[in-house]
């Protein structure tokens, strides 16, 4: 139930990237014969990827994953644009490779404009044309988020940003494979994405550059991609990541009717099953696997423990954060109390979910609330070495 941080490799997917390891494993750099193969299963690769969200492969560069994609977007294009403008516009709920890039960028001398949301945890395109100006360079927005699941109006944000002259880039770590992305049709300049959010290996994502657009490189080496990030290519997980987005980008819908009806099932129950609880996130406008639920009176970290003890894994805000006692960026920009903040679960499904495990959690979530709403408000938090209630 925590499809949103990870996934697993599919079978198909590990099955192509076997040769590349110990069989095909030149260096897709060299110039002898032995070299093709992998070089030519780079390109397939770029191919796929392209083919996915409407780009052209020559706009495809292979990153470590969306982390490193986000922190190349952002710092490229804001070195690169600097004596046009310092200033960067993003919004509140942006996942923190993104965020965590803009705060380091403000500390070099750029201003970022953070967006606020509706309690939906939607941006607003006119929110986005008001705060552009003449110095203004580039907009940041997830396509959707990964905590509540919200998706954003891309394509209203993608209107504004072409007809300011401003470059537009997307997180659409989460988007890939549950709705359809189209670069032209959205005016996206950059969109970052990582395999092992859809069912490929981690370690491998991709950033799209519209051509034409100015960037700087954020790895610097060898010549590598086109130029512009050196390092010695990730062969299988790229192999890997063309598999694994050609796979999931088959059949969007197909893929995703399974798992948003089981996800539908798992909220109704939810929420007829146990009072006092409500939904984060939007309740149509949202990715068809996320379920965000607030629960009165309830510490997530105890629930966590309480469904991990019952072979349950799932999140509270976002794995990133998980650790921190602080209540969720996201779930704080939406409006909610932090009472119901920190009573907030993150259940995402996935393709291996079967309709066995929402009768599970049915089951389980419901005794699990109702003890800890039995023990919570009033007891004190227990001291360490104390056995939990
Ligand atoms: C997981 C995630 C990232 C980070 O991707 P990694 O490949 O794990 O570095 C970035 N943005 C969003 C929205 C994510 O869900």
């Amino acid at each position: 139930m925590d499809h949103a941080a990870t996934t697993y490799t599919k079978p198909e997917v590990f099955a192509a990237m076997v040769p590349y390891f110990s069989q095909y494993f030149g260096n897709p750099s060299s110039l002898y014969r032995f070299a093709m193969e992998p070089k030519k299963a780079v390109e397939e690769a770029r191919k796929r990827v392209a083919a996915a969200i409407g780009a052209s492969p020559d706009e495809i560069y292979f990153t470590a994953g969306g982390t490193e994609s986000d922190n190349w977007a952002l710092k490229g294009v804001a070195y690169a644009n600097r004596k046009r403008g310092r200033h960067i516009v993003t919004s509140s709920i942006e996942h923190h490779a993104v965020l965590h890039t803009a705060s380091y960028l403000e500390k070099q001398g750029f201003e970022v404009t953070y967006l606020p949301v509706d309690r939906y945890g939607r941006v607003d395109p006119g929110d986005v044309a008001d705060a552009i100006t003449d110095r203004t360079v580039l907009v940041s927005v997830m396509a959707a988020n990964n905590e509540i699941g919200t998706l954003q109006p891309i394509a209203e944000i993608g209107r504004v940003c072409r007809d300011a002259g401003v470059y537009f880039h997307t997180d659409a770590v989460q988007a890939i494979g549950a709705v359809p992305i189209d670069v032209d049709a959205m005016q996206v300049d950059l969109l970052s994405l990582s395999a092992h959010k859809f069912y490929g290996p981690k370690g491998i994502g991709a950033l799209y550059i519209r051509n034409g657009t100015r960037i700087d490189s954020l790895i610097h080496g060898g010549g590598q991609e086109r130029r512009r990030r050196a390092g010695t290519e990730n062969l299988p997980g790229i192999v890997g990541l063309g598999k694994a987005i050609e796979l999931v980008t088959a059949d969007i819908p197909g893929h995703n009717r399974r798992i948003a009806a089981m996800r539908d099932r798992l909220l109704a129950g939810i929420l007829e099953r146990i009072p006092d609880t409500c939904l984060n996130g939007h309740p149509t406008e949202r990715l068809p696997n996320n379920i965000n639920v607030g629960f009165r009176s309830v510490k997530a970290e105890s629930l966590l423990l309480l469904l991990d003890a019952h072979g349950i894994c799932a999140s509270a805000g976002s794995a990133c954060s998980s650790g921190s006692s602080e209540p969720s960026h996201v779930l704080t920009a939406i409006g909610l109390s932090p009472a119901i903040a920190y009573g907030s679960l993150r259940l995402t499904l996935g393709d291996a979910n079967i309709e066995d495990d929402v009768d599970y959690v049915l089951e389980v979530l419901p005794e699990a609330i109702e003890r800890l709403r039995s023990v919570s408000p009033l007891t004190p938090p227990c001291s360490p070495g104390e056995e939990a209630p």
